[in-house]
Parts: C-alpha cells; structure tokens; sequence
C-alpha cells in the first residue's frame, strides 16, 4: 500500500507569525503535504520543543504558550457542564478561530484537514484552585502528574471522572459539529505513569521492566471516582490501596523496611512476571487502568461519531511503554479509525534510532489490524537527518504504513522537509512510483 496521506501539524502562533500561506506553501512544496491540522488544544510546552530557537519564524525566536488553551472559537451552548474551555489571551491570537483559518487556506489547495487535542485539555493551575477534585490521585491521595513535564507542572484530570468525561466529549462535539475536519485526533495524557524513566516517546532506553511497573504504583489513579468504579466492577477496592500503599513505598525507598526491600529487589534476578505474580491486586489494578482506558476511548469515539458518522477519530501515540498509563494497544485500538504513531526517534540521527521507530510501527500495526490507517510520524527537526528521515519513510513502508505525519514544522528545517520527499522517492512511497509506461526506461 501506498504512503498516501502526508500530514503536518501547526500551531496557532504559526499561523500568526509566519501566515498560513507560507506554513503550507512551504509544507506543500518542500514535504508534499496534503492533509493539514491544527494543535488546536495545546498543553503547555516551550515552543520549538528540543532546539533553543525557532529555526524560520520571522516574528520571534521562542514562543511559551499558555497552559491548555483552545485555539479556535468555543460555542459555549455546547459545554453545559461545570469545566469550560479557554481560549488565549495573548493579544496576537485573541479573537481569532485559527481552526477555521487554517481550514480555509487547506481548502483551497485541496487538502485534508484536522484538529488535534493534545496532551491536556485543563488548565494545571486553575485546575489546582477550581476543580481539585477532578485531579487524578496517587494511593496516599496526593495529586498525580508534575513529574510528566516538570517545567509545566501538570495536574492531570482523572479519566474516570464524570465532569472529566463529560468536558471532552463537549470538545470533541463542537469540534466535529462545528468544523469542517475530517479527523479529530488526540495525544490526551491517560493515567500518570509514576516516577520512574521518562515515558515520553524520546526516550528508548527503557528502565528496567519490573521497576518501571513497579513505578506505576506511584502513578494513579486512586481518586473518589476510580474508587466508585471499581467498587461498582466488584473489585475489593482495600485489598487494592493496603497492597498499592506498600508496593508505592518499595518504589519510592520513602520508608526504612521498603527501602531495604528495594535494594534486595534491585540487587537481585527479580522479574516482571513474579511480580506480577506475587501481587495479585497489582495486577487486578492494572487491569482496571486497562478496562477505565478501553472505555474512555469508547465515550470519545462515540462522541465523534454521533456528532459525524464520517469523522476519523485518530489516536495519537505519545508514549515509550503505553502499558504503564493503562493503556493496551489491541483493546483500545478496536475504537479507533486510524492511529498516528508519534515516534520522533529519528531524531537521534542514528540508525538505531530508526530501529526504534520501526519496532514502534511494527507493534502499532499488529494492534491496529490492517483496515484501518497507520500514519507514521517524522521528526523534521533538528538533530534528525535527512539520512534519518529518508531511512524512516523506509521504516514506515517496511512497517505496511498508510502515511506520514510531521513534527513539528515550527521546529522544521527547509532541508529536513525536502528529505521527506526524497525518501518518499527512494522507497517508492507514492502509488504513482509503482506506475510506468513501456519503453520508459529504454
Ligand atoms: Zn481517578
């Protein structure tokens, strides 16, 4: 099959700065991209995120968004619950619909378009002031989430949790009811991994399998709602937090007898599958996560689709080991219209990096099944090389992708875009590759 869509996301501040035409003229003629969205519900992330300054903005050299706000223009008759959108207020964004805006422009040269929620949809702040409840808790009942982005300062909200559930649903409503995209797709944050190696999908070096599961026991979540859902499945919910309370300590070393225990562990042949094992309300727990996860994908695609049976609802990626948010790849897949796998590993300009990316591919096939698409990511950044992403577009053909998908054109260089298309060339990505007239090659 063909690489047919090529996507690039861009920011509302690209939009302002550099103006749509140029973002997609250059997107379009360097990268051949054809289908275009807008992170149009931005957590809160130093713009360009691994270079220091932007290489081609002409207005300023970094950008620091504010804390999950939405960049188009919210229809308050659709958020009837108690958590309401926010829109900026920066003075160059204000007042404009920059989904619309980019919309209009992706129109007119005949492309696809789209809207991403990303990793989080509250503000951390007046989450922490107005809506304490909502936040996701650890097994001691602390607030879950500043070690997934330091800098930023996460809280981040519990998908068990009603008003939760009933804001996302509302923003996905308005952006399909309301909006001419044909997908919606999002990165949302699930539960809180706990302290262990960074999740983020950059980081290959994963720690050792059975302390990061044993991490997640200092990750959430163990809010008031979670409690009610689980009582309500027949879990026993006490048997659960007295085994979580101490596996939380054995992780964290925060007591004398679980730290001792902890270096027992850690100079020992332990394994992920005794622990498993051998804590049978871990694994109980973990499945919960798993179970609250399926379902939360399933409240989202029906959303979508009751506002547009039409809508691709596309699950973007943003993890090294999804298992430890709760997240199972072959049970939540079955909700999703495509997936967008957002491995940005060639960016470690290796080879082994692009050994990462194709793992990461091959494991998202094999869950999505082959009907629906596979979009594969790009890191067109610096520190990726046009060897790197010319290399990974042959990962992304060997992997049975459907497409390509660039991060992030504020941080792309012109180089890195032209590379796109010249690995689409080398690999024979485009169906039109495969066709040829006799006596062409004479
Ligand atoms: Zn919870």
């Amino acid at each position: 099959m063909a690489l047919s869509e090529i996507a690039a996301s861009l920011y509302a501040w690209d939009l302002a700065d550099e103006t749509v035409e140029r973002c997609l003229d250059n997107l379009q003629g360097l990268a051949g991209v054809n289908s275009a969205y807008l992170v149009g519900l931005m957590h809160k992330e130093k713009r360009p995120l691994h270079a220091r300054f932007y290489p081609h903005n002409p207005v300023r050299k970094y950008y620091a968004p504010e804390d999950s706000r939405v960049y188009w223009t919210p229809r308050a008759d659709v958020y009837t619950g108690r958590i309401k959108p926010l829109q900026s207020d920066r003075d160059f964004l204000s007042g404009t619909d920059w989904l619309d805006h980019l919309i209009g422009e992706a129109r007119s040269r005949g492309m696809k378009t789209g809207c991403e929620i990303s990793h989080t949809i509250i503000d951390a702040q007046i989450a922490r002031e107005q809506f304490p409840d909502v936040l996701q808790r650890d097994v001691f009942g602390n607030t879950v989430g500043p070690f997934e982005a330091r800098e930023a300062q996460r809280a981040l909200p519990c998908l068990n949790n009603p008003d939760v559930q009933e804001y996302l649903v509302s923003l996905i409503r308005d952006l399909v009811l309301n909006h001419d995209i044909d997908y919606i797709q999002t990165c949302l944050v699930m539960f809180g991994s706990g302290y262990s190696a960074s999740n983020t999908l950059n980081s290959t070096v994963a720690s050792a399998g059975w302390s990061a599961l044993l991490a997640t026991t200092t990750g959430g979540c163990f809010c008031d709602s979670c409690k009610r859902k689980a009582i309500a499945e027949g879990l026993d919910w006490d048997d659960i937090v007295h085994e979580l309370r101490h596996l939380n300590l054995v992780s964290s070393g925060r007591d004398l007898e679980e730290a001792h225990e902890a270096q027992l562990l850690r100079e020992s042949n332990y394994s992920e599958g005794e622990l498993l094992l051998e804590n049978t309300a871990l694994t109980t727990w973990l499945q919960f996560r798993r179970r609250s996860v399926d379902e939360l994908f399933k409240l989202v695609t029906e959303a979508a689709h009751d506002a547009r049976p039409g809508i691709d609802f596309r699950y973007n990626t943003y993890m090294a080991q999804p298992e430890l948010a709760g997240l199972n790849f072959t049970s939540a897949f079955s909700y999703v219209d495509s997936v967008r796998e957002s491995d940005y590993s060639d960016q470690l300009g290796t080879p082994e990096g692009v050994a990462v990316k194709r793992a990461k591919l091959m494991k998202a096939r094999r869950a999505l099944g082959y009907e629906k698409p596979l979009i594969a990511a790009l890191g067109v950044r610096p520190n990726a090389t046009s060897e790197t992403l010319r290399n990974s577009v042959r990962a992304a053909v060997e992997a049975g992708c459907d497409g390509l998908s660039l991060g992030h054109y504020d941080g792309a260089t012109m180089e890195r875009l032209r590379a796109v298309t010249d690995g689409m060339r080398q690999w024979e990505g485009a169906e039109s590759d495969w066709i040829h007239a006799p006596g062409e090659y004479a």
